[in-house]
């Protein structure tokens, strides 16, 4: 079944259409990365899906239902700039992802809930390789590890949807090798759904089980806003065919390992 459905899916803002006709079907446990031109519309729908916006028309639905008002715990969010509580340690701020999923409205738990909430925060501190610096200020750390601590805030959350939007673009090359080699298997072991906006290419390949690029395709050169973006391509990459799209091929090397070739 899938997680999220978009059907007919239009976002206007005044005069400017920025969405079009977007109708996509996102099965659960889908890894999806989201491609496109600066201003097609990759936050835009993602914040549809985080329930901050309301499509102009049509619907977005999750678990085969329209999305309640607001933004729930069901939908986490990692943004590109570290969106960690500053006054709270690494272990403050994944504790308070389990307090806000599970008490939504006083965010404080007691007794033997709290000391669960401990334990499973201390477990997924580990997974995201914080378990060194569980007492430190998000302010002592480095920005992988503040990236690190906020998936792990987001994923305390247990949300049905995980999205990333360009989650690791203001780190360098060799932390983000290391973001990519944590993200997979997490995702993998709590079986998410993740919708991520990338600009980067070999990311959007290397990580996803598919992918979605957005763009103009009509143009109105009296009236540029008169037309907005839409899926213009949609792969599978579990499939083992070569996927000549964007100058680039999927090529997969004997380690099973994903590996990208320009043509
Ligand atoms: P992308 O993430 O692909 O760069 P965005 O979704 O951020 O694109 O924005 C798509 C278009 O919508 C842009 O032209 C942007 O200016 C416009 N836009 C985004 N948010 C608003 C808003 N709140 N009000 C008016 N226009 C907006």
């Amino acid at each position: 079944m899938s997680t999220l459905s978009f059907r007919n899916v239009w976002v206007e803002y005044g005069d400017q259409v920025v969405l079009e006709r977007i109708n996509l079907e996102i099965d659960s446990g889908t890894f999806l990365s989201v491609v496109g031109p600066s201003g097609a519309g990759k936050s835009t729908l993602l914040q549809l899906i985080l329930g901050q916006r309301r499509p102009t028309q049509g619907s977005v639905l999750l678990d085969g239902k329209p999305f309640p008002a607001e933004p729930g715990p069901d939908r986490g969010i990692v943004f590109q700039r570290y969106s960690v509580f500053p006054h709270l340690t690494v272990l403050g701020n994944v504790l308070l992802g389990y307090e806000l999923a599970e008490r939504a409205f006083t965010a404080r738990l007691l007794g033997e809930p709290r000391r669960k909430a401990i334990e499973k925060s201390l477990a997924l501190i580990e997974a995201v390789g914080l378990d060194q610096h569980r007492d430190k200020y998000p302010s002592a750390l480095s920005g992988g590890m503040q990236q690190r601590l906020a998936i792990a805030q987001a994923i305390a959350k247990h949300p049905r949807v995980l999205l990333l939007d360009e989650p690791f673009g203001a780190l360098d090359p060799g932390t983000r090798a290391q973001m990519h080699a944590l993200i997979k298997p997490l995702w993998r072991d709590l079986k998410m759904t993740i919708v991520m906006v990338t600009h980067d290419i070999k990311e959007a390949f290397g990580l996803a089980t598919r992918l979605i690029a957005l763009d103009r395709v009509r143009h109105d050169p009296q009236a540029p806003e008169r037309f907005g973006a839409m899926i213009t391509y949609d792969l599978d990459l579990t499939r083992d065919s070569a996927v000549p799209v964007l100058g680039f091929t999927k090529a997969e090397a004997k380690s099973g390992h994903k590996t990208l070739e320009r043509n």
